[in-house]
């Protein structure tokens, strides 16, 4: 007998299901809308143009050697990474109050912010961590792993696929003080919803008020809007306002470094006499984490974007690579929508449009997304979310037409 009978059969990732099951289907106009990666018009994987160059840059330099990194990891990636996120010319960087840690890319970050606030963040029994409903599945996972209640706060409308703005404010205002806050700094996953930088403001207000802490998950930087100053706004815009707050940062997309496992946590504390020194504190309990759980961090990717990140004509590159995804997955969301329009498919679909970033909610049922999979082999997750990454100049019509089919 084993000690482990009594273990139950979890169930498989639903994303990773679905990715098997695309995989062995043979039809050969099947198309993948379920995967959460960038693909070129190809429908293949893209290996980012400054990527190579910095990949080159790296193998033929004779100084590197595959020592380990320092528990924080590359201090060459972390400082550039918190300038990215926070801006140049920062004032919690020049106060000396942001503490960057390299991670397991956004997945590590997100965990090693969710370990550190279940032991430190001062938290009066009943309060949780509010999560939107929906959001990226992953969260749940992370923060109920460290002991972490989670709540959810309404945030997608079905009627008008967009955000729910009472539902969320409400949620709000009803928090208990103290509660942790999750927010998806841009391109929200999975809804493509983001707040318009008057409701982030409307949202900042009510979190001061009611002394709610923000945690910013930043996973599409530039990737979203191919700005990498506009899809930051939000989180500076809480700096500015003087909150003290945590972010996780991903390089997965961005740099489309996703297996490297690049990523950055940041702690900012609150500006004031002790920032400095909190910040110190803050960071000696970081390392004894990071040290417990994965002694220090993986250097390639690092290295990679480091590269990028710390030459300036590089980073001019890396600008432009950012509009070539964010500007093809727009002109995607363009020429979908236009066919349905053309196709005069019943509803409406103005949200495919609006909505930001890899991902749309199409509002497509679940019966719909099964008879789409069945029926034209095209695979998405069961909620009717589609990554735009996986439409093309050749798949677009075809999708759309399915589209249409399923609907009437
Ligand atoms: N957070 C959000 C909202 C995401 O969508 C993702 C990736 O899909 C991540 C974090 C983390 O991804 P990774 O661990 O690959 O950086």
């Amino acid at each position: 007998a084993s000690a482990f009978d009594a273990v139950p059969m979890a169930p498989t990732d639903p994303l990773f299901g679905l990715m098997a099951a695309y995989k062995a289907d043979t039809f050969d106009k099947k198309v993948d809308l379920g995967v959460g990666a960038y693909r070129d018009d190809n429908a293949k994987p893209w290996i980012l143009p400054v990527v190579k160059k910095a990949d080159e840059i790296n193998r033929n330099d004779p100084s590197l050697n595959h020592e380990y990194l320092p528990i924080a990891g590359l201090a060459s990636l972390t400082s550039a990474a918190a300038k990215l996120v926070l801006g140049g010319d920062s004032s919690a960087i020049a106060d000396k109050r942001v503490v960057s840690f390299q991670t397991i890319s956004g997945t590590g970050a997100v965990h090693l912010g969710a370990l550190f606030l279940a032991k430190f963040y001062p938290r009066p029994e009943n309060q949780s961590v509010y999560v939107s409903n929906p959001t990226w599945a992953n969260h749940h996972q992370i923060f109920q792993n460290v002991g972490l209640p989670i709540a959810q706060y309404p945030y997608f409308a079905k009627d008008i696929c967009g955000l729910d703005w009472p539902g969320l404010t409400a949620s709000l205002e009803s928090a208990a003080p103290r509660s942790i806050i999750l927010l998806h700094a841009c391109a929200h996953n999975p809804t493509g919803v983001d707040p318009t930088q008057e409701q982030w403001k409307a949202i900042a207000e009510i979190m001061k008020r009611r002394q709610l802490f923000p945690f910013f998950d930043t996973a599409y930087q530039g990737f979203a809007s191919g700005d990498l100053a506009k899809d930051a706004w939000a989180i500076q815009y809480f700096i500015q306002e003087g909150f003290e707050l945590c972010i996780a940062q991903s390089f997965a997309k961005n740099f489309g470094l996703y297996g490297q496992r690049a990523g950055c946590f940041h702690f900012v504390a609150a500006p004031g006499a002790h920032a400095e020194d909190v910040a110190k504190r803050v960071s000696s309990q970081l390392a004894i984490l990071t040290r417990s759980e994965i002694s220090n961090p993986p250097i390639y990717g690092a290295r990679i974007a480091s590269t990028v990140l710390n030459d300036p004509a590089l980073f001019k590159e890396w600008e432009a690579d950012l509009c070539t995804m964010s500007g093809r997955i727009v002109a995607m969301r363009k020429a979908l929508f236009d066919k349905l329009v053309e196709l005069k498919t019943p509803g409406t679909w103005d949200h495919i449009t609006n909505q930001i970033g890899m991902f749309s909610f199409t509002g497509l049922s679940e019966p719909q997304v099964q008879k789409l999979r069945e029926e034209f082999h095209i695979y998405m997750t069961k909620n009717g979310r589609i990554s735009m990454a996986g439409l093309n100049t050749r798949n677009v019509e075809y999708v759309a037409s399915a589209f249409d089919q399923v609907v009437r």
